[in-house]
């Protein structure tokens, strides 16, 4: 502050404001709000950009290149022309060429008709440093986080699937199967559209596992499920019962009418190149169906072509039995 010849209580006033300007940790300034021009700087300006009072007092804040975004002071001056105090967010470089980020506020006052700037700034790197760092932190944990649900979801997927198919052949598994037949029977006594079971074993099976060993028993069950899965109607809904037995829900169809799509599955294990794999076992599959009836639960209907199964069996095998109605 200019030191002018003032009557002693101004002058004690003007040295009480002094000391708390001297005294502030931060940076403050009084300057001429026109050219820039520094009046008097404090020691937190001068730990701020590394100047010394005596070096700046009548220089301008763009004389040593102070703002680092000079548009940003011209932006205060204008605003100070219709408000008495603002602040901004913006960047201060200092004696070395550091730039720091800054929160720097600024009020306006007249003395003898000119336009004084004060103005105070504080070093906020660190802070801005640590926004920076946790908005990093929360990308990364969102990604993560986004990364992990989807490899949740996909391992749940798997474990349904797991939950659902038989593991040797991929078909539905024996809970899967009563799930299917629940649903089937329920949508049969709604819509009164016919709907029928069929129970598939093959015949003479023990032989390939006595012959030839389990593993290439497996891979007869294999190829048997794959002969359903090919040969079947593709709305129809097949699974592994156990063993060498299958079962297949033919929607919408009496038992009397599946016997075409059951028939070409007979016929395609029949005429299946099995020799390639078991050379000295004909292999023939034996079928029992049966259509849903109104007064009978899913269980029981199973039941009836399970026994149309045992009777195909007892009639030679390589056949298909429509069970008689309850
Ligand atoms: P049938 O014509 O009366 O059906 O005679 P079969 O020899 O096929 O006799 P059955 O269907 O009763 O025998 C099924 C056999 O399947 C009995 C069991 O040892 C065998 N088995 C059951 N599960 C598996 C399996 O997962 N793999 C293999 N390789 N064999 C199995
Ligand atoms: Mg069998």
């Amino acid at each position: 502050m200019k030191d002018a010849a003032t009557p002693s209580g101004i002058e004690t006033e003007l040295e009480k404001y002094r000391r708390l300007f001297r005294s502030m940790p931060d940076y403050a300034t009084f300057s001429i709000l026109k050219t820039g021009e520094f009046i008097d700087v404090n020691p937190g300006f001068e730990r701020l950009t590394g100047y010394r009072r005596d070096e700046v007092i009548g220089r301008t804040s763009a004389s040593i290149d102070l703002w680092v975004h000079p548009e940003h002071r011209a932006a205060i001056v204008q605003r100070l022309q219709t408000t008495e105090t603002t602040s901004i967010e913006t960047q201060f470089r200092d004696r070395s060429g550091n730039i720091y980020d800054v929160d720097a506020s600024m009020a306006i006052f007249n003395v003898n008709g000119e336009a004084l700037l004060v103005a105070t700034a504080r070093d906020v790197s660190a802070r801005k440093r640590q926004e920076q760092e946790l908005e990093q932190y929360r990308t990364t944990l969102e990604k993560l986080v986004e990364q992990r649900t989807i490899e949740l979801e996909s391992a749940m997927q798997k474990l349904k699937d797991l939950a659902a198919h038989d593991e040797l052949t991929g078909v539905g598994n024996r809970r899967d199967l009563n799930t299917h037949l629940e649903q089937e029977c329920a949508t049969f006594k709604r819509l009164a559209v016919p709907s029928s079971v069929a129970v598939f074993d093959l015949d003479n099976f023990k032989m390939v596992n006595d012959r030839y060993g389990h593993a290439a028993g497996d891979e007869v069950i294999k190829a048997f499920a794959q002969i359903i899965r090919r040969e079947m109607r593709v709305v129809d809904y097949v699974a592994r019962y156990g063993g060498d037995e299958f079962v297949l829900l033919l929607k919408g169809i009496t038992a009397e009418a599946a016997l075409v799509p059951l028939g070409r599955i007979r016929e395609a294990v029949l005429a299946h190149p099995w020799s390639a794999l078991i050379p000295d076992v004909a292999l023939t599959t034996s079928i029992g169906v049966a259509s849903f009836h109104p007064s009978e639960s899913a269980d029981d209907t199973f039941r009836r072509a399970d026994k149309a199964l045992y009777q195909a069996k007892l009639e030679g095998r390589n056949r298909v039995v429509i069970a008689a109605a309850p």
